[in-house]
């Protein structure tokens, strides 16, 4: 049986809602099936696996009642404004019910040109698709709030690219797909009542708590503040850049989403830019937490007329609220890191916070493999110092930030329980892709099953835990749109 979808976004928000219907592919496959995340959303597996799940998989016959619709928002793209953005190239087939009561979005990605389209062509080519299932596993895998992929269906028709590719859909699950982007584009409507009704429908579905509030447009805004910092120290704490950060990207949820030319960063520098289109390094990993608090600000823009009827006291609760950011990240990321050194509660902050900052110029100075230098160094806490130790040029430095941090008695054992053997290796990842887009699936279903359990070591797969060779320089990302 095919899932129920509610249309309660498209109901609640016509305004932001066009009712829409998915190309019909001419002969689709399915290539990536995610039974996992199936069956916890309690999703009939055999039913998604035979012709009917591939109906629904590319929206060529969504589910009786269901009402895909194309969803509007603007954004900041690189710093510049758009004022019409909107899903170009994807769709929202309808919500799921969980068991426990909450929705996800059931939405499709490469399903064809919709009005919002501009110059696009509304498909996906595969390997794209297939790197967000990866990528969106691995962060799964470690803990990070991210939309899913459900499946990934070649659609039998290619598409034009620099040279034809294969085409792709991709079936994508999210607690929503509500974004700064999306409070953008109705705050510049100037429509005071649809903008009210956007808070409130984000409030019912993403921080219910803030409709307790005296003021719930504040209290939405500093939850999204609040899951915001939290989500990208989590990003920061893996090395991970997810390399276009535009306001449309930036979720109300807290979910990571639109994995496009992301990347796990090898050796540790904080300038570190994979995107082809990133030419000033405005989403470096070391950029990553300032531009957060930059899409915060526009957020915040968006909310200025519900905060106070008086403009000036409504800024000045914007401006307090949107302070806080700080601090949070910076708790956030701080109580990682003393989590990835392995760090006891009770080793006082004063020890702690130095130890953090001295690390990273002695990371960046080597150019150390960040992953897989927190798995050395639970080793060292075991006692074999060699493997951390041989990475580094200036040993002296390292010898003497070592003999800091053991004094503070770390604990390997917690250190393994964090810092991941395993993630999504640049080297790895285009290797499958290849593979795939040639048309051998196997290298990219091996790839998924590593990136699924990042924590512990398995000799077999000690080849997905090495940093790429040297020859393996200037690794670009592109957008693959
Ligand atoms: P993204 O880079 O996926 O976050 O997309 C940014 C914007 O460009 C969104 O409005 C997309 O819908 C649109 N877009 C990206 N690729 C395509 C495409 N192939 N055809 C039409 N629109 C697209
Ligand atoms: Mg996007």
């Amino acid at each position: 049986m095919l899932p129920h979808l509610s249309a309660h976004f498209a109901t609640d928000l016509p305004e932001l809602a066009l009712d829409w219907k998915a190309e019909v592919p001419p002969a689709p496959r399915l290539v990536a099936f995610n039974e996992t995340l199936a069956e916890e959303l309690g999703l009939d597996v055999e039913t998604l696996r035979g012709p009917e799940g591939l109906g629904l998989l590319t929206g060529a016959s969504p589910p009786e009642g269901a009402r895909p619709v194309a969803q509007a928002y603007a954004g900041h793209q690189f710093g510049g404004y758009s004022p019409r953005l909107g899903d170009g190239r994807a769709l929202l087939l309808g919500e799921l019910r969980l068991p426990d009561g909450t929705l996800r979005d059931l939405h499709l990605k490469g399903s064809g040109r919709t009005p919002f389209s501009r110059g696009g062509d509304g498909f996906a080519a595969l390997g794209p698709m297939l790197r967000e299932h990866v990528i969106s596993e691995a962060m799964h895998a470690l803990g990070i709030p991210t939309t899913r992929s459900l499946g990934v269906v070649a659609t039998g028709a290619s598409v034009r690219r620099e040279t034809p590719l294969p085409g792709a859909v991709m079936a994508r699950v999210a607690s929503s797909h509500l974004r700064v982007g999306t409070f953008q584009y109705v705050a510049a409507s100037g429509d005071l009542a649809l903008l009210r009704r956007l808070v409130d429908h984000a409030i019912a579905r993403h921080h219910p708590q803030a409709a307790e509030a005296d003021n719930p447009a504040l209290a939405l805004f500093e939850s999204v503040v609040t899951v915001q910092a939290d989500l990208v120290a989590r990003w920061m704490l893996v090395g991970f850049i997810h390399g276009v950060m535009n306001t449309d990207n930036t979720t109300i949820s807290g979910e990571s989403i639109d994995y496009g030319p992301c990347a796990f960063m090898e050796a540790f520098d904080p300038r570190t830019v994979f995107s082809s289109i990133d030419h000033g390094g405005r989403y470096a990993y070391g950029n990553q937490a300032p531009v957060l608090e930059w899409n915060l600000a526009r957020l915040a823009e968006t909310l200025v007329p519900l905060l106070d009827e008086d403009e000036e006291t409504a800024v000045a609760l914007a401006v307090e609220a949107l302070g806080a950011f700080r601090t949070r990240y910076a708790e956030s990321w701080l109580g990682g890191m003393r989590a990835k050194l392995g760090l006891a509660t009770d080793v006082p902050q004063e020890l702690a916070h130095p130890l953090v900052d001295d690390l990273l110029p002695l990371l960046a100075a080597s150019h150390v493999d960040f992953t897989s230098f927190f798995r050395n160094l639970a080793d060292a806490a075991r006692g074999d110092a060699e493997p951390v130790r041989e990475v580094f040029l200036d040993l002296p430095g390292i010898d003497a930030w070592l003999e800091r941090w053991r004094a503070l008695g770390p604990d390997p054992a917690a250190m393994d329980a964090v810092n991941p053997v395993y993630v999504a290796r640049n080297h790895r990842v285009e290797e499958a892709l290849a593979a795939a887009t040639a048309g051998d699936l196997e290298p990219f279903h091996r790839l998924v099953e590593v990136v699924r359990h990042p924590y512990v070591a398995r000799p077999e797969w000690a080849w997905y835990a090495e940093p790429a060779p040297d020859d393996f320089t200037g690794y670009q990302t592109f957008c693959g749109t």
